[in-house]
């Protein structure tokens, strides 16, 4: 068995039989889809003790439920990351992981070819009222990319196979870079999802997926999930930008 077929064998388990644990679940083959906005405490010395990314412990809907969870666990082990986060939406996900990766007055590289409302919010929102920048580049030219980096660069936004023209570019060259002069990476992977392209084993920080798209399969969900191996910036992401931003 190469990489690959042994990558595909553990992505089948992942898929099928990660967060099997019967007894939790008075022995339900299939985990129950918990509906309920709130988990009561027996103290507020234990409700005020729980760690909501640490634990598997929950509070309130809007912070984790035991699905979503489940649903983390399995995206996160598909990707090779140690944490995944989802979102209501693709656009709930890309924001925050903007808003944890970036602030007021930070230059981003963006590959010109991706997903347009994602720069539709740097161009009416992020640059209006936040003072950030934007350097558009073809993702192919290294030198280009190299050129683009300035003081104040925190993020390279990349989108491989990209939106309509499919354009693939050189993820672990990029992600060479991006360590080297100090900015983070993320990369839009839902064309081919975690079966097909694993970046963070690329050395990419943060992938993302709207899960409306090909990982939904049948346009009935939206949904978005960020992974990283980057247990810090995740626990930021799950705790500041899902919790306070809401989405
Ligand atoms: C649809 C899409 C998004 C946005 O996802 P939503 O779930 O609709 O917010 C992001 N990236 C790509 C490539 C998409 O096709």
């Amino acid at each position: 068995m190469d990489n690959k077929d042994r990558d595909r064998e553990q992505d089948l388990l992942t898929l099928t039989h990660t967060g099997d644990e019967y007894n939790r679940y008075m022995n339900a083959v299939v985990p129950p889809i918990f509906m309920n906005s709130l988990h009561a405490y027996d103290s507020v010395e234990e409700y005020n003790s729980v760690d909501v990314f640490a634990d598997d412990s929950f509070i309130y809907g809007r912070d984790g439920n035991p699905t979503v969870h489940l649903l983390e666990r399995k995206i996160a082990e598909l990707e090779h990351g140690s944490r995944a986060v989802v979102f209501s939406s693709g656009m709930a996900a890309f924001s925050a992981a903007v808003m944890a990766t970036c602030k007021a007055g930070s230059h981003v590289i963006c590959m010109k070819n991706t997903y347009v409302p994602a720069q539709r919010l740097f161009s009416t929102v992020l640059g209006p009222k936040f003072g950030m920048t934007v350097t558009y580049v073809d993702g192919t030219d290294l030198q280009e990319i190299e050129d683009a980096v300035q003081e104040n660069t925190d993020l390279m936004i990349l989108e491989s196979p990209a939106t309509y023209i499919f354009k693939v570019v050189d993820l672990k060259a990029i992600a060479e870079i991006a360590h080297r002069r100090g900015f983070k990476t993320y990369i839009d992977n839902s064309c081919l999802t975690p079966i097909f392209q694993k970046p963070l084993d690329l050395g990419i920080d943060i992938v993302m997926h709207t899960m409306s798209k090909f990982m939904g399969g049948h346009s009935d969900i939206i949904g978005g999930v960020l992974v990283s191996k980057d247990e810090e910036l995740m626990r930021t992401v799950m705790t500041q930008e899902r919790e306070l931003f809401g989405g």
